[in-house]
């Protein structure tokens, strides 16, 4: 009888090669085949831990799903196969889930070897609140919706993680400035564990000229710590204001122009909610 296969799903560095683990290569070391997302990539990064190459196959987005059944069969008849990706983590921004998911649906064995990723990494080093965050990844190339899908994620109330590119990150920081509450702070991390790692910390309103001040070279992180969860903290206090007033006597028009200085809110939304307090009591 064959021995048992396995896929084993590997991170590899985001650019410091000394983040390789020894976990890591005894498993390119031992592995049947490698399927990786270019795999001049996957021959540079074997080379460099003198790992005797196994046979190598490519396995990006637009062939995954072919590949997927291909590496099951494969495993099937007790292969051991390494998944990798560029860099990082695979299914991450990167193919990998497809190939995961047939993997589960034919009841195979895998393996995670963990390792770099540059979410976990430029979460760790913002300073951001990551107690509860959303993995936007990458927006969309077009303005138009890439402004739409930072509206619908704004209202999550969590800190956002997205993926740039250098020769869009401008454009996408303008379309943040323009969506997110001046005082929201934000973290940039660039070219995380290479040579010219930097964080930069700063609020919304000081976004573009920040960015003015670094080389738009190398690759990008944005962290955004969503106003949103601010907005909703403020909202009993809020309430609370509202109701003492009501029960004065003032008025809602009044009311609603005399709390607006003092909330992030609009004055139409206070007045809706003396409407809703009124209606409900
Ligand atoms: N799977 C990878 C991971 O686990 O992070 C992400 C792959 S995605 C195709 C590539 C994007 O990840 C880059 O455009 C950039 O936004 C981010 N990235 C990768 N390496 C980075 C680094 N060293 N510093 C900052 N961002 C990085």
């Amino acid at each position: 009888m064959s021995e048992e296969g396995c896929l084993y799903i590997c991170a590899t560095p985001i650019g410091n090669i000394a983040d390789v683990s020894s976990r890591l290569v005894e498993v390119l070391s031992s592995v049947d085949l490698i399927a990786a997302e270019d795999t001049r990539v996957a021959r540079m990064l074997l080379s460099h831990l003198q790992i005797k190459f196994p046979e190598i196959i490519s396995c990006f987005e637009g062939n995954e799903v072919k590949r997927s059944h291909e590496i099951c069969d494969l495993i099937e008849t007790g292969k051991k196969i390494a998944l990798i990706s560029d860099a990082g983590t695979p299914a991450i921004s990167d193919p990998g889930y497809i190939i995961v998911r047939e993997i589960i649906n034919r009841g195979l064995k895998y393996a995670v070897i963990p390792g770099p990723s540059a979410l976990t990494a430029a979460l760790c080093g913002s300073g951001l609140d990551s107690s509860h965050f959303h993995f936007e990844g990458f927006l969309p190339p077009k303005s138009g919706e890439r402004q739409k899908r930072l509206k619908q994620i704004s209202g999550i109330g969590e800190t956002i993680v997205l993926y740039e590119s250098p020769h869009r990150i401008e454009k996408t920081v303008t379309d943040i400035v323009s969506v997110f509450h001046p005082d929201t702070k934000i973290t940039i991390g660039r070219e995380l564990t290479k040579l010219y790692e930097e964080f930069i910390h700063c609020k919304c309103s000081e976004l573009n000229y920040t960015l003015s001040g670094i080389t738009k070279k190398g690759e990008f992180v944005i962290i955004i710590e969503n106003k949103q969860q601010q907005t909703q903290n403020i909202l009993p206090p809020l309430n609370n204001q509202v109701i003492k007033f009501l029960e004065s006597g003032v008025s809602p028009k009044t009311i609603s122009s005399l709390l607006v200085d003092f909330y992030d809110v609009s004055k139409r939304e206070i007045y809706q909610k003396c409407l809703e307090f009124i209606k409900e009591n």
